[in-house]
């Protein structure tokens, strides 16, 4: 069949089965990531025959899927990470959800999965939201996370495109990342292991790409480390940190003020956060903004000569995750966090971009990138 006969995914034609067996959310203080859903769930079948089946929204539930099924041989899925939030008016919005759109079907298409009509995808993310509307936490730093996620369905060991698929979204209430106030942690810089490489898919937001990553994690966390650092090549350039973009603000070699993040070279995931904290720094226009590359040995120099201001990681679960030490070839390197303030967990920068970010999400600052549901 031609593409074209194959239907578009539309969200008008969304069948809603509400749940009879509704549960009550556990108590904000009680929460913990990732661990307790919805009443719903969002569901859409796919096939190469077809096209995108009839939305669902139906009560959470397991899966049924062969034993044979592409997605647990050769990790055909793909997944976003979003959030919704409840302002102080009860109003729900979600934050730059049409970035998220178009890195799913980016990762999609990398990886031979079908892609969908991303306004669509949202209009549905956002029925399913209003239907577990209870489930969004009402105060500052709490959200519902949103787990949008594809898979390859075909029952076939054959190492091919997905004959079927299943696009699907569940939503679990989430805390702020730091209870009390910021958490700075420390890194170890990892050149035992790389998360990802030029012309690799380090890019996509593919199931593939996280698996390798929990083992040296764990290695990490045995030695006291929080997180990776991820460094790639020979000159030991700064890629990403655990699973975050990874932002540093020092004076350069020339004298200057620069918010540096590594370039989106197809290793790097474009983070929301990360764009939204480059946009930031662009419109204060108060230092030079700049992606490019940035090595360890570069790093260690600044620190040594008073030239590194902050570092922090940036993505959706935190925003902003300061950083204090940095384990690199067997050494720690203390990393400054607020010069006015020896106690404090975060610089004052890295401070500013999780306040604005939060204002947007949560309303307290009207902006395009907050949209209501
Ligand atoms: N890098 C990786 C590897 C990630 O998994 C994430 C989380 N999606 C990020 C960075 C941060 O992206 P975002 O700001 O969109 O959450």
């Amino acid at each position: 069949l031609a593409a074209a006969a194959l239907n578009g995914l539309k969200a008008s034609s969304v069948e809603i089965t509400p749940c009879t067996l509704p549960k009550t959310p556990p108590a904000n203080a009680d929460l913990v990531f990732g661990k307790t859903f919805t009443d719903h769930m969002l569901s859409i079948e796919w096939d190469d025959r077809n096209g995108w089946g009839t939305p669902h929204i139906k009560p959470y539930d397991k899966l049924s899927l062969d034993p044979s099924s592409v997605v647990f041989h050769y990790a055909i899925t793909c997944f976003e990470g979003m959030k919704a939030y409840k302002d102080k008016d009860g109003k729900i919005r979600l934050f730059r959800p049409d970035m998220n759109m178009k890195r799913m079907n980016k990762s999609a298409a990398r990886i031979t999965l079908p892609t969908f009509d991303g306004d669509e995808f949202l209009a549905l993310i956002k029925k399913f939201v209003k239907e577990d509307a209870k489930w969004i936490p009402n105060e500052r730093g709490y959200s519902l996370y949103l787990r949008p996620t594809m898979i390859g369905t075909q029952e076939s060991l054959g190492v091919g495109p997905s004959s079927r698929a299943l696009l699907y979204c569940i939503a679990c209430p989430v805390g702020p990342y730091y209870k009390s106030g910021f958490n700075a942690v420390k890194l170890l810089a990892t050149t035992e292991f790389v998360r990802a490489w030029p012309k690799g898919t380090g890019e996509a937001k593919i199931g593939g790409n996280y698996a390798p990553g929990i083992k040296p994690q764990i290695m990490a966390a045995h030695e006291g480390y929080a997180q990776n650092l991820w460094l790639f090549g020979n000159h030991h350039e700064l890629t990403e940190v655990g699973t975050m973009n990874c932002f540093v603000l020092w004076r350069n070699d020339k004298g200057e003020t620069e918010l540096v993040t590594p370039p989106l070279d197809g290793a790097i995931l474009p983070g929301v956060t990360r764009d939204s904290i480059l946009a930031l720094a662009r419109e204060w226009n108060e230092f030079k903004v700049s992606e490019r590359k940035l090595t360890m040995p570069q790093i260690k120099e600044a620190v040594k000569e008073g030239r590194l201001l902050e570092m922090f990681g940036a993505g959706t679960a935190c925003i902003v995750s300061p950083i204090k030490a940095v384990r690199y070839q067997g050494e720690d390197i203390a990393i400054p966090l607020d010069p006015k303030d020896s106690s404090a967990q975060a610089g004052p920068w890295a401070s500013r971009f999780n306040k604005a970010i939060m204002d947007i999400q949560y309303g307290e600052v009207e902006h395009p990138w907050s949209v209501v549901v």
